[in-house]
C-alpha cells in the first residue's frame, strides 16, 4: 500500500458518498457489467469502460497492483446475438469472437488496462444452473412452462437499489408481462430455446433444452470469480433497474447474504450533440468510427472531463478542445520522466473519482512546468501516465496531428460538386449542410463568379 488515503465512493444503494473499506485489502474485488457482443460498441458503452478503468488504476495505486481483482464479463448469449448471426449468415461463435476482438482493440486504443478476468457467459452455464437450483430449493424460484422464474414476492426487501414504487416496477420498460409468471414482477432465470437457438440441458428436471436469462449471468460470474460478497459492482445508470436489482435478488437469496456488493457505482448517460444517441436519429457513433478521426487519448480525455455521475454531452467542439489540451500536455511533459503521481490528482480521484478536479490539478502542474519547474513537469508526466495518457512519444503525437490534417482531396471535390448542384436546385438547407460538413473536415470554401475554391482552415 503506497500510503493510507481515504477513498470515498458514491454508493447508489445508500445514496451517499461513503469511505471505501474493502472486505480484504489484500484482495480488493470489483465487478463491472461488460458488453453484449453482437456489434461494434458505441461511444456510450465506452463510458463505463473508461470510468472503471480509472477506478481500477486508483485501487491498484492504493492497495497494490497484485491486490485488486477486476472482473468485466462478456455477454455472449443473448437474443440480439442470435438475430444478428442469422442476419449475417455466420455462426454465433464467429460473431461473438469477431465482436469481442473489435471491442478489445477499441478499448485498448482508449488506454484502458485489461481487467484481471473477462469471463464469458457461455463458459459459466453450470454455475448459473447451480444458482438456479438453489433458488428453487430455497423457495425463491419456481418452474412454469419450461421456464424458471425468480419469485419477487419471496424476497421481502426486493427493490432497495432502485427504490422504485411497486406499480412503476410492474409497468417498467424492461419488465415483461407473460402467462408463465405468477407475479408480474417475477423475472426469467432460465427459458426454453427454440430449434436453432443456442441451448444447454436445462436445470430443475425441465426436459426442453434452454438458455439463461440475462441477470443470472452476472450473479454466476461474480460468484465464481469474486465470491458470494465482494466490494464494488459497477455499470451504467440504465442497469440499476432491472438488471442490478435482479442480480442482488438472485445472489442474496442464493447465498443468504445481506449484501451482494458493498458499493454500487453507476455512470451517467452519454448523449451526442445534445440529443439521445440512437440509430434512428443518425447520431449513433461507434468507438471504432471515432478512432478513425481522433486519437484514443482524445476520446479518453474528453470522457473524463465530465464527472462520471453527471450526464455527458459528446460534441465535436469538446473533442477539439480535448485534442488541444493533449497537444499542450505532450509538448510540456512528454519528455519528462517522473515516478511520483501528484498528490492533488490522487486527492481529487479519491473524492468519488472527481476527474474534472484532477484535470484542473494537471493544468496547474502544466503552468508550473511551462515556467521551467522541472519537478512539476515530472509530476505532470507521471500523473498523466498514471491516468492512461502520454502513451506515445512527443514526435509520434505531433506526426499524428499532422496526419489528422491530411485532407482527402477527391472527397472534398465530390462534396463541393454536390453543394454546387444543391445551390442550383435552390436547396439551400442541403448546400449549407455540405458547407458545414466540409468545415468540420477543416475545409473553408470561397465562392466567386468563377466557381468555388477551397483552402485548409488555419
Ligand atoms: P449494453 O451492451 O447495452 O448492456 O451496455 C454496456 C454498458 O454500457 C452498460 O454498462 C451500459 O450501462 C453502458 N451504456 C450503454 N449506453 C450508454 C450511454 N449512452 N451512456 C453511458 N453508458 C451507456
Ligand atoms: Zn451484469
Amino acid at each position: 500500500m503506497s500510503w493510507i488515503m481515504e477513498l470515498k465512493l458514491y454508493d447508489t444503494l445508500t445514496r451517499e458518498k461513503r469511505v471505501f473499506v474493502p472486505l480484504d485489502p489484500a484482495r480488493v474485488r470489483m465487478y463491472v457489467c461488460g458488453p453484449t457482443v453482437y456489434d461494434f460498441a458505441h461511444i456510450g458503452n465506452a463510458r463505463p469502460v473508461i470510468v472503471f478503468d480509472v477506478l481500477f488504476r486508483l485501487l491498484r495505486h492504493i492497495y497494490g497492483a497484485d491486490h485488486v481483482t477486476y472482473v468485466r464479463n462478456i455477454t455472449d448469449v443473448d437474443d440480439k446475438i442470435n438475430a444478428r448471426a442469422a442476419e449475417r449468415g455466420i455462426s454465433i461463435r464467429d460473431l461473438t469472437e469477431e465482436t469481442y476482438k473489435n471491442f478489445k482493440a477499441d478499448i485498448e486504443a482508449l488506454g484502458c488496462l485489461p481487467p484481471t478476468v473477462e469471463p464469458r457467459a457461455t463458459e459459466h452455464i453450470d454455475a448459473m444452473k447451480v444458482l438456479i437450483e438453489r433458488l428453487v430449493a430455497g423457495g425463491h424460484a419456481y418452474v412454469e412452462q419450461d421456464h424458471v422464474l425468480f419469485s419477487v414476492p419471496s424476497m421481502p426487501d426486493y427493490g432497495q437499489l432502485s427504490k422504485r414504487p411497486l406499480d412503476e416496477m410492474i409497468a417498467g420498460a424492461r419488465v415483461e408481462v407473460a402467462p408463465y409468471k405468477k407475479d408480474a414482477q417475477d423475472f426469467v432465470l432460465w427459458k426454453p430455446s427454440k430449434p436453432g437457438e443456442p441451448a444447454w440441458p436445462s436445470p430443475c428436471g425441465i426436459a426442453t433444452p434452454g438458455r439463461p436469462g440475462w441477470h443470472i449471468e452476472c450473479s454466476a460470474m461474480s460468484w465464481k470469480h469474486l465470491g458470494e460478497t465482494f466490494d464494488i459492482h459497477g455499470g451504467g445508470i440504465d442497469l440499476v433497474f432491472p438488471h442490478h436489482e435482479n442480480e442482488i435478488a438472485q445472489s442474496r437469496c442464493a447465498f443468504h447474504t445481506g449484501v451482494m456488493a458493498n458499493y454500487w457505482m453507476h455512470n451517467g448517460f452519454l448523449q451526442v450533440e445534445g440529443e439521445k444517441m440512437s440509430k434512428s436519429l443518425g447520431n449513433f457513433v461507434t468507438i471504432h468510427a471515432l478512432l478513425a478521426d481522433w486519437p484514443g487519448e482524445v476520446l479518453r480525455l474528453n470522457m473524463l472531463r465530465t464527472h462520471y455521475r453527471q450526464p455527458i454531452d459528446w460534441t465535436v467542439k469538446g473533442l477539439e478542445e480535448s485534442w488541444k489540451t493533449l497537444d499542450d500536455w505532450y509538448m510540456v511533459a512528454a519528455d519528462a520522466s517522473g515516478t511520483l503521481v501528484s498528490g492533488h490528482v490522487l486527492e481529487a480521484l479519491s473524492d468519488d473519482l472527481n476527474t474534472p478536479q484532477a484535470i484542473a490539478a494537471l493544468h496547474g502542474l502544466r503552468n508550473r512546468a511551462q515556467s521551467g519547474d522541472r519537478l512539476a513537469a515530472d509530476e505532470l508526466a507521471s500523473s498523466l501516465r498514471f491516468l492512461g495518457f502520454l502513451r506515445e512519444s512527443a514526435a509520434d503525437w505531433a506526426a499524428r496531428r499532422q496526419a489528422g490534417r491530411d485532407i482527402d482531396v477527391s472527397k472534398v471535390q465530390v462534396l463541393i460538386d454536390a453543394r454546387t448542384a444543391a445551390r442550383k436546385a435552390k436547396n439551400f438547407a442541403e448546400s449549407d449542410r455540405i458547407r458545414d460538413e466540409l468545415a468540420a473536415m477543416g475545409v473553408v470554401l470561397k465562392d466567386s463568379k468563377d466557381g468555388t475554391t477551397w483552402e485548409i482552415a488555419r
